[in-house]
């Protein structure tokens, strides 16, 4: 196996990106906060089998974190993550810094609409403004041909689809199904704060979300039915706290009443600090 080399300036990003692309090789661009688990490196493994060259990019975004969130604590552990994005079949890991990212003078962000007006877009002002500038800021360095994302975020890969279109960006956007730890929690960076307690009572995400798809498998139609069995599952665990438990227009990520074949039940919950988000499509 040849060694994945790490890339920390925008320069030798545009410079390495050009050289696959002269030499008439796909490029397939998996970004990421780091903290590889299974979730992200089955991205990588997605974006092996799809392209030729594989960059996977380690930054901790700080245009995303609001002043209260874990942007201090959030887990970094850059050579790791490049042994890890390597075994999965990355051959460059662009690690950029804050200054790298975000220098002096720096001041356009790219502010993404309608989509953003509901779920983790109320929960978390400003997120989705961080998201998508610092993926469009991704994007022109690495020039990747197909991106590759989690399910797992349903409303950030809706943005994301939405800025690439609506930009007219020259990529295509793979998203990927979520992976879960085999009790049906799924991966996640933050699982890593969660307390043992918390660790048990988190399950009642996957619970309430298997148990809305049950329903809607078995006839039920109503939004409202779904939304109340949910919270009814998340609500006897003692460290849940629910921020928002949704069904929601696959596409404008709007509330609907009705469940149709496509419609999105999402949900996020404190548990205890650590905030979950997971979803699934019914
Ligand atoms: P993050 O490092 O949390 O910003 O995530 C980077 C990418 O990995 C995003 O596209 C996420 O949706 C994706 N991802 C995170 N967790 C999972 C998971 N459990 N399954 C699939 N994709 C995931």
């Amino acid at each position: 196996m040849t060694a994945c080399h790490i890339i920390d300036t925008v320069e030798d990003m545009k410079a390495h990106s050009a050289r696959v692309r002269a030499g008439g090789k796909t490029i397939g661009f998996v970004p990421t906060m780091g903290a590889l688990h299974e979730g992200h490196l089955s991205l990588v493994r997605r974006a092996a089998a799809d392209t030729d060259h594989v960059v996977v990019s380690v930054y901790v975004n700080p245009t995303q974190f609001a002043p209260t969130d874990d942007f201090d604590e959030y887990p970094r552990q850059l050579q790791a993550d490049v042994d890890l994005a390597q075994a999965a079949g990355a051959g460059f890991v662009f690690a950029p810094s804050d200054r790298v990212m975000y220098p002096d003078g720096f001041c356009t962000y790219v502010v993404p609409g309608s989509v953003t007006e509901n779920l983790c877009g109320l929960s978390r002002p400003g997120f989705f403004r961080g998201v998508a500038t610092v993926c469009t800021k991704l994007f022109n360095c690495v020039r990747p041909h197909k991106a590759f994302f989690g399910q797992k975020d349903y409303q950030q890969s809706v943005v994301i689809r939405r800025l690439v279109a609506d930009m007219n960006m020259d990529l295509d956007i793979v998203v990927c199904p979520t992976v879960r730890e085999p009790d049906g929690l799924a991966m996640s960076s933050r699982n890593k704060y969660l307390s043992a307690q918390e660790r048990e009572q988190a399950l009642c995400l996957h619970e309430a979300l298997t148990t809305a798809k049950g329903l809607a498998d078995a006839g039920e139609r109503g939004a409202a039915a779904l939304i109340a069995a949910m919270r009814k599952i998340i609500e006897q665990r003692p460290l849940a706290r629910i921020d928002y438990v949704s069904i929601v227009d696959p596409d404008t990520i709007e509330d609907v009443d009705v469940v149709e074949a496509g419609t999105v039940a999402v949900l996020a919950v404190f548990m205890g600090a650590t905030r979950l988000i997971d979803n699934e499509i019914l």
